[in-house]
């Protein structure tokens, strides 16, 4: 028996269908196999930083981790951050942790901000990074990393004191590709982009996943980036990285820019519409585009990776004020905001559980048809 998270069912109803496999089975006198796994022990009784430590040593994926972490320091949010992906939505903070970098020498359990402490190189020297995924392709609301709040949970933007979601422009649905950032990386607001002469939109810099798996929130992937797009988005500088998860079975096919219009005709096409139009449903006027819309290769998308990566070195040793973004980080040992374990023990156990529930609200699947 297995009571699971299907896709369109409830946990109830999987399992009084699960029950009622088994009792027909045992009605017609048939043998069932019945596997019961008692987790009292290991969620009562077991320190709670070492049962996560064997989880990651264990190599499960990072959201297995990660939804681990979530139900055992919070419970309630956890009960919201399954629901996201079956019925209804209850968004919260999420708080990274060490096991999510997927890096053997760093599985140590420990308590992490997933914009400062998670390496951007995941091989240093190549066009390797690491890519916190906050919306998974195909979804809605946008969940980011707060960027204001210590240890940089992610959770859902809100705007005029409501939960966030991007509209579905025709023919799309949600966002098209795992949408992300790059950790230690910022677009800082008092940098001007010397191409487009706009000033940074203040966040790490934005990545889009194009690889075939639909990615969870919170997840760390390595990614391969191949270009970048200079979106203006209000005013502000807000580069989009185009990149391929590499554990995509067609990574290797895709080593630049070209290699998307060669292999997934249309997708960069969709990709300039998407983000030229995504907030004029919300009465916004069409975003613009530097260097004509055109997608910049991918050694032009390292260097200004490189360069924001920069920037976020200046950020976290204080050599440029953040204003109010939170700097708190557990591995950057030159940074005066680097703090020990206890203090980021105690900033997620003082952290808010959950904010309050509220269900997808109706409009949010509304497709809008909108001229070009
Ligand atoms: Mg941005």
């Amino acid at each position: 028996m297995k009571q699971g998270f299907m896709k369109g069912g409830s946990c109830l109803s999987n399992l009084v269908e699960s029950f009622e496999n088994v009792t027909c089975a045992v009605n017609n006198g048939e043998p069932e196999d019945v596997i019961y796994l008692d987790l009292q022990k290991a969620f009562d009784k077991v320190p709670h930083q070492r049962l996560l430590h064997k989880i990651n040593v264990q190599m499960l994926p990072g959201c297995c981790v990660f939804l681990a972490f979530c139900f055992l320091t919070h419970p309630i949010v956890t009960i919201g951050f399954l629901a996201l992906y079956s019925v209804c939505t209850e968004l919260m903070g999420l708080v990274g942790m060490e096991g999510l970098r997927n890096h053997k020498e760093n599985s140590e359990g420990k308590y992490i901000s997933p914009f400062h402490d998670i390496p951007l190189y995941a091989v240093i020297d190549k066009a390797l990074f690491n890519m916190v995924v906050e919306v998974p392709r195909w979804t809605n609301a946008k969940m980011e990393i707060a960027t204001n709040i210590p240890l940089n949970p992610i959770k859902q933007d809100m705007k005029n004191g409501k939960m966030r979601y991007v509209a579905n422009i025709f023919p799309h649905k949600g966002y098209i590709w795992n949408y992300g950032a790059l950790p230690q990386t910022w677009e800082a607001p008092c940098h001007k982009d010397p191409h487009t002469d706009c000033a940074g939109d203040n966040d790490p810099i934005d990545v889009c996943d194009i690889g075939s798996r639909v990615c969870s929130c919170g997840e760390v992937i390595q990614v391969k980036v191949l270009g970048a797009l200079a979106l203006i988005d209000e005013g502000e500088m807000d580069w989009k990285i185009i990149a391929i998860n590499l554990e995509d079975p067609e990574a290797q096919l895709f080593n630049d820019i070209g290699d998307v219009r060669k292999y997934k005709p249309g997708y960069l096409e969709a990709t300039v519409n998407w983000f030229k139009l995504y907030k004029v449903p919300d009465g916004k006027p069409e975003n613009q585009l530097g260097f004509n819309g055109e997608f910049k290769d991918q050694n032009f998308a390292i260097e200004v990776i490189k360069s924001t990566h920069e920037y976020w070195q200046s950020l976290i040793c204080k050599k440029i004020d953040g204003g109010g973004i939170s700097c708190k980080n557990v591995s950057i040992d030159d940074s005066p905001f680097c703090c020990s374990q206890e203090e980021v023990e105690s900033i997620v156990l003082s952290a808010p559980k959950y904010v309050k529930s509220s269900s997808i609200p109706d409009d949010v699947d509304m497709w809008y048809f909108l001229s070009k």
